[in-house]
């Protein structure tokens, strides 16, 4: 029996050394135009969550923005970005977060959420954790009480999800790869 876990996972393009050597890049483009592949990943995403009050999906520049535009949908939800920093036109907050080499910085806007408001974390891959610590503090900082991280991959051998898990946050993630 083919299980929902296959089919993603099938729908998911492995393209080695990219954008470096010995980096696996696990690209979801192929996941995302594919319509069955899609919506299952949506579905599969949203399923804990339905008949919940959700206030707001964020999401995580740039393939967060598509999954989590249509969670928010799904959810009746809205949506935040985080992005890079220089992106937003209002006032922001911002942070550094670390990544395989060095530092960068997001964003998002200072009015995006309310203190209290129950906001659900997307991107489309964990693998250190640092992108989505960077965007749990943000959204810590405004006040905002974080359901859960949602990811369509995990990449457990680096450890992000021991990481969110440590600063109290929920991780849920659809199917993993060994390595990195
Ligand atoms: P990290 O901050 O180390 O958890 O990295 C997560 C971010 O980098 C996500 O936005 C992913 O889209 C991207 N990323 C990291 N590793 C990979 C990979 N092997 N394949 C595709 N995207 C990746």
């Amino acid at each position: 029996m083919i299980t929902v876990k296959d089919s993603l996972r099938a729908a998911i393009r492995t393209i080695p050394d990219y954008p470096k050597p010995g980096i696996l890049f696990r690209d979801i483009t192929t996941l995302l135009g594919n319509p069955q592949a899609f919506r299952r990943a949506i579905d599969e995403l949203v399923h804990p969550y339905a008949g919940t009050k959700i206030d707001k999906i964020a999401g995580i520049e740039a393939r967060g923005f598509i999954l989590g535009g249509a969670m928010a949908h799904q959810l009746s939800a809205g949506f935040i970005p985080i992005r890079k920093k220089g992106k937003l036109p209002h006032e922001t907050v911002r942070i550094a977060y670390s990544l395989e080499y060095g530092l960068d910085e997001m964003e998002m806007h200072k009015d995006a959420v309310r203190p209290g408001e129950k906001v659900i974390l997307v991107d489309d891959l964990i693998a250190t954790g640092g992108t989505a610590e960077g965007a749990t503090k943000l959204l810590r900082q405004m006040g905002a009480d974080i359901v859960a991280a949602c990811f369509v991959i995990d990449l457990p051998d680096l450890g992000g999800r021991r990481k969110l898990e440590a600063l109290g946050v929920t991780v849920r993630t659809l199917i993993e790869y060994e390595g990195h």
